[in-house]
């Protein structure tokens, strides 16, 4: 069980920025997020685009931004804990307790729900039988290159993600990229490099194909694929991979209790509290009258979330608004020279 002053609810931009806002009042914070990676909608959707109106910063990308809000918290020391969805909110006393989909307990007096759009996740075969395969011989993203290594694999997409995986994986095991159209999404060049490496002999392409069925009793022994004019291939195989973009869930945020507005959490302005004392809800997620969906806006509702988490964390200490420029105990929690 890890106890902590806040658990922040997402690792997006703002909830990244959160943790900088709890941490120079003095309090800790546990990140968690769904997606393997740290950054949300700015690394998963866009990292390699630019992005102009974040305060005095006349441009970065949304993997740039990402790694200086990092960098901005590293002097706090959170802690992420990745892949993990957070499933349940229940009381616990005077605390919160949350417990992730992998079955880690958090207890704390706050929570600051910086969930965007709510989970990232996969889309899914839709076939028979998938369900019992999934994280075995049937994955949606590859953790480990070298769990694919000299094995038999089945690529399926179009999209960046399927060319640079087959791309990859080809180099030590045998290939086959199956994608339901003959055009591939994803950049000119990595399809160019497939179709080469397919020429060579070096990766199968199969286009327009698509899944028909997956064979094998305790583990994946082949699968069918059809074409559009109806023809199936049986192709043997060790793992399949799936990559068909990702869909957002709400998810489990939708069962918590919270105040719900299409998809979004009501807050007050004045603290971005929900309708339950010590859960507050920040970027995206939030709607009141006038809502920018900003990542500048978010910015701004953690600052104040996070003074609301003091008082709640720390009942029986005075909150004092203090610049950086001057506080030295700020100073200190930064780890930055003290200004005289
Ligand atoms: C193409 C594109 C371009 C954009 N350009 C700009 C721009 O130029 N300027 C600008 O200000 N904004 C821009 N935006 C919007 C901006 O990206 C969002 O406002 C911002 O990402 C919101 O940040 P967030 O931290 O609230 O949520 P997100 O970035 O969505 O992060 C939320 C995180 O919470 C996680 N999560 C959700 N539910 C759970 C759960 N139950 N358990 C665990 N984790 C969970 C998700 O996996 C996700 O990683 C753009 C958006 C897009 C799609």
């Amino acid at each position: 069980m890890i106890k902590t002053d806040v658990v922040v609810v997402g690792a997006g931009p703002v909830g990244l920025f959160a943790v900088h806002q709890l941490g120079i009042i003095g309090l800790k914070a546990e990140v968690i997020d769904n997606l393997d990676k740290i950054g949300g909608q700015c690394i998963e959707l866009y990292p390699d685009k630019p992005i102009y109106d974040i305060p005095a910063i006349p441009e970065c990308t949304g993997e740039s931004l990402t790694k200086s809000l990092l960098e901005q918290i590293k002097p706090f020391k959170a802690n992420f804990h990745l892949n993990e969805r957070v499933q349940e909110v229940s009381k616990e006393k005077s605390d919160w307790k949350i417990v992730t989909s992998k079955n880690k307990i958090f207890v704390s007096p706050n929570i600051i729900i910086a969930g965007g759009v709510g989970s990232f996740e996969p889309r899914k075969f839709l076939i028979k039988g998938v369900e019992k395969f999934e994280n075995k011989s049937i994955f949606y993203s590859v953790k480990n290159k070298n769990n694919f290594k000299n094995k038999k694999v089945c690529i399926f997409g179009g999209g960046d993600s399927a060319l640079d995986w087959a791309i990859e994986l080809s180099k030590f095991s045998e290939v086959t990229l199956i994608h339901r159209r003959n055009e591939f999404r994803g950049a000119e060049h990595s399809a160019t490099v497939a179709k080469k490496l397919h020429k060579e002999g070096k990766l199968k392409i199969k286009t327009p194909f698509q899944i028909n069925s997956i064979d094998g009793e305790k583990t994946l022994d082949a699968i069918t694929i059809k074409s559009e004019d109806g023809k199936i291939e049986k192709i043997k195989t060790d793992f399949v991979l799936g990559f068909f973009g990702l869909i957002m869930k709400l998810g489990p945020i939708a069962d918590w209790g919270l105040n719900l507005e299409k998809k979004t959490i009501p807050v007050n302005t004045e603290n971005f509290q929900t309708n339950k004392k010590g859960i507050f809800a920040i970027g995206d997620i939030c709607s009141y009258p006038g809502k920018l969906k900003l990542i500048l806006s978010g910015f701004h509702e953690g600052a104040l979330a996070a003074r609301a988490c003091f008082k709640i964390a720390r009942p029986n200490e005075t909150y004092r608004f203090e610049y950086t420029t001057t506080s030295k105990s700020m100073q200190e929690r930064l780890g930055v020279k003290k200004s005289d």
